[in-house]
């Protein structure tokens, strides 16, 4: 493809009206898709893909051609093949998950990394790379209300990850790192290796039982134990200081060692809210824990961070050791641009350092610059800092409060029309960062008595959660969690709308996210009445 045939591929991909003539007699159900179609038209598609698993592979040849095709005949088969199996993350009818959050100035970014492809590993790699990921991470670091401990001004820094998970993982290997270092302190030869070794066995790695899958991935690849703390619906699933204190001395009694711990602003399956002053308490009063690594996953909900009613949330993290949020959920970047922030950056450095002689220069070796590929498990790494210079400049700090913003309004008057709802509806925890999460009620006859020796879930009345499954036997919620689910699985084989589930608590719940760039008022609106139908359907079948 030359630069003539770029400039006519490119216009085609970006905008329909740029096609070819010749493809403009094409039926419109075979006219290739441009991105700006596609977004204004996304609505009308149906949201989640109902293709049948290998569907792709019937469509394609067994193999590459021989020789190569036009673009016009490759953009063809993005629309006849690719498109059926495609689920359109950024339909305003996707409430699934957490969003992925995916814009115009971004694509943008994306769009010039590609083309000036340099795997950015050292300084040298493309001076600008490097110093535009410094600069923006500062720029994020202050907007994001973070203590100036994880400025890269100090002895902290940010650095892009490809994920949040990938960020876990990283942190992780850094935080076993220090921990065997200082144990080893003053050790030399076999008798280091030894003790390193000893320790390594007893290592374990912590997180609440709502903290995300990947810190037990991460204790995996690591090489340590993982061992989840308790949390319980009374304390809104939060991780509280007592649980951790008491696991920490468990491990002990246990002859393990505990040295990392993921605590979380915005749980996966609920949005809880780690006790952050209580968790900082324990680590500050337990002198034989002082070196545990606690990182801050606020891989979605750290996005709020931006507006000032949130900040608060931020002001223990001075005494943790890291933080992660993804810009790619919601903060209007494309997938990928997982934003970690720590304080000590020779942390990461000393655990993940390796020099062979290819790499070194005189800017390295002198300690003038910032080498990235220290910072992170690969070697090479993507422009991705420039994606997020256009976001920031784009939206500027007020656009980014108002995109916020309007996503708590509309998951508040979401929860709100589910509150009212009370003869079909439970809200289960309480709703929080466009997030509402809720079952199904029993008809109002069967939850009105509570046979002997029964459980009782509490009801937990002063945060708004009124209405948490009260005096719900067990034979109830198990009868509750099947009709959540069939509505839950209706809705989704429907394809309207497309929402996620989780079991909490062994309670199963239905969750939705209101959090897409696209979706307004009228969406959850339709998503709601949707709701409300099949709800009443399935009931109707009982
Ligand atoms: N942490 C939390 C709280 C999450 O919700 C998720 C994913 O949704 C992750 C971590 C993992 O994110 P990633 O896909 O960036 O690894």
């Amino acid at each position: 493809m030359n630069s003539d045939e770029f400039r006519k591929a490119a216009h085609s991909a970006i905008d329909e009206s740029m096609f070819v003539p010749a493809l403009l007699q094409l039926k419109p159900s075979s006219l290739p898709v441009a991105v700006i179609d596609y977004y204004d038209t996304i609505q009308d598609r149906r949201v989640v893909s109902n293709v049948e698993p290998g569907y792709l592979r019937k469509l394609l040849p067994s193999g590459p051609p021989e020789d190569g095709e036009q673009w016009a005949d490759i953009q063809k088969d993005i629309e006849a093949k690719i498109m059926p199996g495609l689920t359109h993350w950024q339909s305003p009818n996707f409430m699934a998950f957490f969003p992925s959050n995916a814009t115009y100035p971004s694509m943008l970014g994306e769009l010039y990394s590609a083309a000036f492809t340099a795997p950015a590993f050292n300084w040298l790699c493309s001076p600008a790379i490097t110093e535009l990921e410094t600069v923006v991470l500062d720029w994020l670091a202050r907007i994001l209300h973070l203590p100036d401990c994880f400025l890269s001004e100090g002895q902290g820094g940010g650095v892009i990850q490809g994920s949040a998970s990938e960020a876990i993982a990283t942190v992780m290997v850094a935080a076993r790192e220090r921990y065997l270092t200082a144990a080893c302190e003053n050790l030399e030869g076999k008798e280091k290796e030894d003790k390193w070794n000893q320790i390594m066995g007893r290592l374990v790695a912590l997180g609440s039982e709502q903290s995300h899958s990947s810190t037990a991935k991460a204790a995996l690849i690591a090489g340590a134990r993982y061992r989840s703390i308790p949390c319980s619906l009374e304390d809104d699933l939060a991780l509280i200081g007592d649980q951790f204190q008491a696991t920490l001395e468990q491990c002990a009694s246990e002859g393990l060692e505990p040295f990392y711990l993921t605590t979380t602003l915005g749980t996966t399956a609920t949005c809880a809210i780690d006790r952050f002053d209580e968790i900082k308490a324990v680590k500050q009063n337990n002198q034989s824990f002082h070196n545990i690594w606690i990182h801050v996953d606020a891989a979605y909900a750290g996005a709020a961070l931006v507006c000032e009613e949130y900040a608060h949330l931020a002001k223990d993290f001075a005494v943790f050791d890291s933080f992660d949020m993804n810009m790619h959920k919601w903060l209007l970047t494309n997938f990928d641009a997982s934003c970690l922030f720590v304080r000590t950056r020779k942390d990461l450095t000393s655990a993940l350092s390796i020099t062979p002689s290819y790499l070194r220069n005189p800017f390295s070796d002198n300690g003038l610059v910032t080498d990235y590929r220290d910072w992170q498990i690969p070697l090479g790494r993507r422009f991705r800092a420039l994606k997020i210079w256009f976001v920031l400049r784009t939206y500027g700090i007020n656009g980014l409060k108002a995109h916020i913003r309007k996503h708590i309004m509309l998951g508040e008057k979401f929860a709100g029309w589910v509150r009212q709802r009370e003869d079909l509806f439970r809200i289960l925890t309480p709703p929080a960062f466009a997030l509402t999460v809720f079952t199904l009620a029993l008809p109002t006859h069967e939850g009105s008595q509570l046979p002997n020796g029964d459980t009782e879930i509490k009801v937990n009345e002063g945060l708004g959660t009124s209405n948490i499954l009260p005096k719900t036997s067990t034979d109830q919620i198990e009868r509750a969690n099947a009709l959540t689910k069939s509505v839950y699985e209706s809705i989704n084989a429907a394809g309207e709308i497309f929402l996620t589930s989780s079991v909490v608590k062994g309670v199963y719940a239905i969750r939705v996210v209101s959090a897409n760039e696209r979706t307004d008022e009228e969406h959850l609106r339709k998503a709601f009445d949707i709701l409300i139908k099949t709800t009443k359907e399935v009931l109707r079948k009982q």
